[in-house]
């Protein structure tokens, strides 16, 4: 299996997390799926009991048959997993906007959270990808924008950024790289979270 030698891999290089998209559940049910990317994982652990490099499932934004958009997905692939504690998850927030979840205002933010705690825990969030999203909130459409130019904006990634309950989770930046005329994206974005970060 592809992952699993990703996941040796890792290992080797001392990585603690290999992250990974749950994966479509083409030609069967959304369930169905669900219990493939389990029982995948679970054999994966079974056959490797030596590797401490771990699975993060990404949330998804749900573009077209792909699992993993709603929290409820995460839940129940972690529910099935005969070692939980190998396995956390990797919250996309251009993802899980376009997969229809709200991140501001504040009130908005809070309550995605509270259901995201209350279906897989906070505890099980090992990693955050910063991500704008060129596409609408609902839209299921996976476009990544640059921070506070798309249709999430700057104070959903405000909030973000001064919730301690998120201050020792790394983040990463996600945001189109462009060509190399436009190289400067990334210390733009950088810029732009820093500004936020301290923001009043
Ligand atoms: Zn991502």
């Amino acid at each position: 299996m592809v992952f699993q030698v990703e996941l040796q891999r890792a290992e080797q290089l001392g990585i603690p997390y290999v992250v990974v998209h749950p994966g479509a559940f083409v030609g069967s049910s959304e369930k169905e799926g669900i219990d493939k990317i389990a029982k995948a994982l679970n054999e994966i652990h079974a056959e490797a009991p030596e590797l401490t490099s771990c699975a993060l499932l990404e949330t998804t934004a749900g573009q077209g048959t792909c699992l993993g958009h709603r929290f409820e997905h995460l839940a129940d692939i972690l529910d099935q997993l005969d070692e939980p504690d190998r396995v956390g998850i990797c919250l996309d927030t251009c993802h899980v906007f376009a997969a229809g979840y709200s991140l501001a205002p504040k009130k908005d933010f809070n309550a995605t959270m509270r259901d995201f705690n209350k279906l897989v825990g906070i505890d099980k969030l090992k990693a955050i990808h910063l991500n704008d999203s060129k596409k609408p909130q609902g839209s299921r459409v996976d476009r990544h924008d640059h921070i506070g130019q798309g249709h999430i904006g700057e104070e959903a990634f405000k909030i973000l950024l001064q919730d301690r309950r998120f201050k020792k989770i790394p983040m990463y930046l996600e945001t189109p790289k462009g060509d190399p005329k436009e190289e400067l994206f990334d210390p733009m974005n950088l810029a732009t979270l820093r500004r936020l970060e301290k923001e009043k």
